[in-house]
């Protein structure tokens, strides 16, 4: 049987970024643990409202718990705001205004991970910006962020202020474009095992308490899957379309039909599909090579109605150039129709 002292001990494990890293027992977070068979209940007091980081170190504590009690415990993580004693108000309730100077927001989707969704998204938000736009990039794959390692800028954190009762964030500027992500402020070991309402609020924070000021486009890497997470953060925000990324690994056909799916409940459109990893091209005879087989994609956007597609091949300098942070490097070309079925929106 666990006890109080047990679910203190980790929930020292979760620390508080902006806090020089200190945990949640030593900043007196931790106001009240209780233990019933089976179910553990924790409130954790905030200093004030919306922390900026409140969801994370939320979901943080529950995974915390989770990780260390045995298999099937409950796990309820509640908050408060100290001082006041106010419960704090289920889910959040933020407005829009930050994206009241947002002209058009784009999700890039993708079926599973892995497939090369943040390779194509950052390298859309350079492209739009080497043209002259103003371009946002947030960062929403709650499951595994990449803008910070992409971009260089892991380690930073992003400035926040208060700004009435709504707690704003500032997004790092790097390359022509605006990024937040939640890397910013989980560390990479942390796994984040983020579930249902968690990660749709965590989501939410990285879009709506983001000061992104005037921006032609916000692009949001959204996090993979179509599941409900991503449904329900994008059914409640004015996408203007999203663009799918595959590979040819996948059941193309498969996905692509499930993003469609999504696309018609969201009620946008496709704009675009993007193979990624779609063939090798030889540095000596530049023939290209389908080492995956035959490309569907081809076919399956006639079968959707989808009239934009870009292929991009293998290429182990995209690997480098993400590893090393210099996605400015990145040779846009193979993205061109995508950038201009977005221009065209
Ligand atoms: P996702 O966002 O879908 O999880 P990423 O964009 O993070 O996928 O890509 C996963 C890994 O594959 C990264 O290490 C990335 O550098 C590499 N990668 C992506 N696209 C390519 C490509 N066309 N050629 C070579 N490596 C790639």
């Amino acid at each position: 049987m666990i006890n109080s002292n047990d679910v203190n001990k980790w929930l020292q494990e979760v620390e508080h970024p902006a806090k020089g890293d200190k945990n949640l027992v030593e900043l007196g977070m931790v106001e009240n643990i209780e233990i019933a068979e089976g179910q553990v209940t924790v409130t954790l007091a905030f200093a004030k409202h919306r922390d900026p980081l409140a969801e994370y170190l939320i979901g943080s504590a529950k995974a915390a718990i989770i990780r260390n009690a045995p298999q099937g415990t409950q796990v309820e993580i509640k908050s408060i705001i100290k001082n006041e004693a106010a419960p704090k108000k289920k889910g959040l309730d933020l407005g829009e205004e930050e994206l009241a100077n947002v002209k058009h927001i784009i999700g890039i989707a993708s079926g599973k991970g892995g497939v090369g969704k943040s390779t194509v998204s950052v390298n859309l938000a350079v492209a739009l910006a080497r043209l002259g736009y103003k371009v946002g990039l947030a960062d929403a794959d709650v499951y595994g962020p990449s803008v910070p390692k992409m971009t260089a800028t892991e380690g930073l954190m992003p400035d926040a202020f208060q700004e009435g009762e709504k707690e704003i964030i500032v997004p790092l500027e790097k390359y022509g474009v605006k990024w937040m992500s939640i890397g910013y402020f989980a560390r990479p070991e942390q796994a984040l095992i983020w579930r249902g309402p968690m990660a749709c609020n965590a989501l939410k924070q990285m879009i709506l308490q983001v000061r992104w000021g005037e921006l032609d486009f916000l692009l949001i890497d959204m996090p993979p899957g179509t599941g409900d997470v991503p449904l329900t953060v994008f059914q409640s925000l004015p996408v203007n379309g999203i663009v799918v990324v595959t590979s040819p690994q996948e059941l193309v056909s498969m996905i692509v039909g499930k993003a469609v799916k999504m696309a018609n409940l969201m009620n946008v459109p496709v704009l675009s599909l993007v193979e990624n990893m779609s063939y090798f091209e030889c540095p000596d005879c530049k023939k290209k090579i389908s080492i995956f087989g035959e490309s569907k994609i081809d076919s399956v956007a006639s079968d959707f109605l989808i009239d934009t597609i870009a292929k991009l091949p293998i290429c182990p300098e995209f690997a480098n150039l993400s590893d090393k942070g210099q996605i400015e490097k990145f040779d846009g070309d193979y993205l061109n129709s995508v950038v201009e079925k977005i221009l065209k929106i």
